[in-house]
């Protein structure tokens, strides 16, 4: 009566497909991403911030968004905002306050391509919200949506954060590049993260983007920049 969930020639398929190569001329080439955590990476993790009063933006990280966009990168935002499923503010409340960042993004020369986030949590609030998912990092569900919507390539993407769950979401969903930051741009990352998750680590993006060994690491992986002039 029931289907078979596994059946026995998907069973022996390999976890994963490594991508097929796309040649660099490609006019259909899926766009390399850079994914940002929020709280702690792009503002200061005040604890659920939820209000634009209270949201204090890290210093240098819009500057640094902005040159990461002119290397071509893909802007993402993947934030768990298990304050919903606590009830101490609302998805709108959130929406509210991710059009807002938006436009400081736009009007700072790095538009978001997408904002990502999970309002879940495995065990506390009540309600719907209260639930396993598989967008919680450190499960890569954000990450593999973005990539889906965006057309992104996650084998050229990069990932930063200041948690280890932010590391492990960008392996679970196969982006080779990811940097632990420090909480709020203030000191060098506390948390311990093994060395095969941390690629480096560094104080804060704007930090991070001015090391020249892990600029180069960016610029190879990326796309080229959009033309702005006659030619490319
Ligand atoms: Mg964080
Ligand atoms: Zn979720």
């Amino acid at each position: 009566m029931s289907r078979n969930p596994n059946p026995p020639e998907r069973r022996n398929m390999p976890a994963t497909t490594p991508p097929a190569p796309v040649a660099p001329n490609d006019r259909g080439r899926l766009r390399a991403a850079v994914f940002l955590d929020r709280d702690g990476v792009i503002n200061i993790d005040h604890g659920y911030v939820s209000r634009r009063e209270d949201f204090s933006f890290v210093p240098g990280v819009l500057d640094a968004a902005a040159d990461l966009a002119r290397m071509g990168y893909a802007l993402v935002v993947v934030t768990n905002q298990s304050g919903i499923a606590r009830g101490y503010y609302t998805e709108d409340d959130f929406h509210a306050l991710a059009r807002w960042m938006r436009a400081r993004f736009a009007e700072a020369g790095a538009p978001l391509a997408g904002v990502y986030h999970c309002p879940h949590h495995p065990d506390a609030g009540n309600g719907a919200l209260r639930r396993d998912c598989d967008c919680r990092k450190p499960a890569p569900g954000m990450l593999r949506a973005a990539a889906r919507d965006l057309n992104l390539d996650l084998s050229r993407s990069a990932l930063f954060g200041d948690k280890c769950d932010d590391l492990r979401a960008a392996l679970a969903a196969g982006v080779p590049l990811r940097v632990l930051l420090g909480k709020d741009g203030a000191a060098m990352p506390q948390e311990a993260c093994p060395e095969t998750l941390a690629g480096a680590r560094h104080r804060s993006l704007a930090s991070a983007l001015a090391d020249p060994q892990l600029r180069a690491r960016l610029l190879q992986r990326c796309d080229p920049a959009p033309a702005t002039g006659e030619r490319a």
